[in-house]
């Protein structure tokens, strides 16, 4: 007979690597029916293991609200619980005692009562023990940056940051950057934020060289081109915004880029119109090949989704990870399941975190094709995708709203009609009020700078269009301005993010 010999082997961090990138490709080649029902599976195990028994708010509402845990058996039945809304986090980040409510807390007590007994005789040694307070204890933090509302923190425990190598990992697979060389710069700012740590992730997942740069307000826009002209990265990854100011000035300056790949966006909307521009001015600098790239992702849901590399005038939507999350897409008015394919609101479902945690929660984002379960028409990944067309909900919930004149405009929107503009470099918009009188009319100022040899009266004839048929509004002026003067107007080198909007208008 033979015995097979098992010979220990300590696991390298490229062994977890290799076994994380190996159950992807699995898992996006996955039939949807499949993915599905290994979902339901999940729901089961994230309700009555872990959001139940450890979570002070999920298991007060649901006894107040008399939900049995043990009746949630799939994704269907995630919809007998209530949706948990930013304000819902609010109220408790406001809250002394609830402060720590929406975090997974296991104690003795609450294993004892809640775990069945198999789960349980792992905790009789001290490393069964440690393990488990390992696995739910915080030791990372991200913060939400809402333009009207107090930061909201989100934690992660080792094992959260383990889904934040994953996903970095997944997500460089979707760009389709195989190339174990790839150089990447990214210009995050340095910020207790998701977009900054899910970039530098995925670099320590992939072992690829990842440059951070901090941004504009680290080393301003001349030092973080000298830094992409020493490296000449394959990727670079940033804001929209950023970027796109970046590779501007670096043309002016007469740098070539010419080995970049890909251009990856996030952090921010990005109009295809703007896609367009950078890939442009990409090719001038040398880089005719590179792919521009949109991520979507939110605080909240403590990752990020990418889409995979398509024609600037088209998009293959964000592919999210059916084995972390689900997402929902509802009537953002009834709060009604919409069908496949259908504008809806998101509406977002951890399935395997711990740290902050928050069941159902409305992103108050838009998806106006919603999701679709059918194969990727790019790349032939079976997950789901969420259409790339986002808007903010309309109703009053959502911060990027604003009225002018009475009428209900969606920031967000306008500032993807004004970055997609073919003559518009940079731009910004001013509300103000008459004389700065509160109770006057509304003065509404868009400011651009406009790309050499575009026309004036015809650019600003094109502005004032779009936004009228577009959001039913219509500046009161157009202010035409040098670019060194917008820069100056948006704190490009000074703030953290740059000022896009800035509401002038005293408090009445
Ligand atoms: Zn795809």
């Amino acid at each position: 007979m033979i015995v097979p010999i098992f010979i220990p082997m300590a696991h390298s961090s490229g062994w977890s690597t290799r076994r994380r990138a190996e159950e992807w490709a699995k898992l996006a080649r996955t039939p949807w029916k499949t993915l599905r029902e290994r979902q339901d599976a999940l729901v089961r195990k994230l309700i009555q293991e872990r959001v139940y028994p450890f979570s002070a708010h999920y298991r007060r509402l649901m006894d107040e609200q008399r939900i049995d845990p043990r009746s949630i058996r799939s994704v269907d039945d995630l919809r007998r619980l209530p949706f948990t809304t930013k304000q819902d986090l609010l109220t408790s980040a406001g809250n002394e005692e609830r402060r720590r409510d929406f975090v997974l807390a296991p104690s003795p007590e609450l294993v004892r009562k809640h775990w069945p007994w198999h789960k349980k005789l792992n905790l009789l040694s001290a490393a069964g023990k440690e393990d488990l307070r390992r696995e739910y204890t915080p030791n990372f933090v991200t913060f939400t940056t809402g333009r009207s509302s107090e930061p909201v923190a989100f934690a992660y425990t080792p094992h959260d940051l383990e889904a934040l190598l994953k996903v970095g990992g997944r997500m460089l697979d979707v760009h389709a950057i195989h190339d174990p060389q790839a150089r990447i710069v990214n210009v995050f700012p340095f910020a207790p934020h998701l977009a900054f740590w899910q970039a530098t992730f995925a670099g320590f997942e992939t072992g690829r060289f990842v440059l951070s740069t901090g941004g504009g307000k680290v080393m301003g826009t001349s030092g973080n081109i000298r830094l992409v002209d020493r490296m000449q990265p394959a990727v670079l990854i940033g804001t929209p915004g950023f970027l796109y100011h970046l590779l501007r000035q670096a043309q002016d300056e007469g740098k070539r880029f010419t080995k970049v790949e890909r251009v990856i966006l996030g952090a921010e909307k990005v109009p295809s119109g703007l896609k367009k521009k950078i890939a442009e001015t990409l090719a001038e600098m040398g880089s005719t090949q590179a792919v521009v790239s949109g991520t979507y992702g939110f605080t909240e849901a403590r990752m990020a989704y990418s889409e995979c590399p398509t024609p600037h005038d088209a998009s293959s939507g964000y592919h999210t990870y059916p084995d972390l999350c689900v997402f929902e897409v509802v009537d953002p008015v009834s709060g009604e399941p919409v069908r496949e394919g259908e504008k809806g609101e998101l509406v977002y479902t951890p399935l395997d975190g711990r740290g902050t945690t928050v069941l159902r929660y409305r992103t108050g984002d838009l998806a106006v094709g919603g999701m679709q379960t059918e194969p990727c028409p790019w790349c032939g990944r079976t997950v789901p995708r969420i259409h790339s067309d986002l808007r903010r909900v309309s109703d009053q919930r959502a911060l990027n709203l604003t009225k002018i004149r009475g009428t209900l405009v969606d920031l967000s929107a306008m500032g993807t009609l004004l970055s997609g503009l073919p003559d518009v470099l940079e731009w910004q918009v001013a509300i103000a009020k008459l004389h700065d009188d509160p109770l006057e009319l509304d003065v509404f100022t868009v400011r651009v700078s406009l790309r050499a040899g575009a026309e004036q009266v015809a650019a600003r004839e094109r502005i004032r269009r779009e936004l009228h048929d577009t959001l039913e509004v219509s500046p009161n002026a157009i202010e035409v301005h040098t670019n060194a003067q917008m820069l100056e107007f948006l704190g490009m080198e000074t703030e953290l993010k740059e000022k896009r909007f800035l509401d002038l208008r005293p408090k009445a």
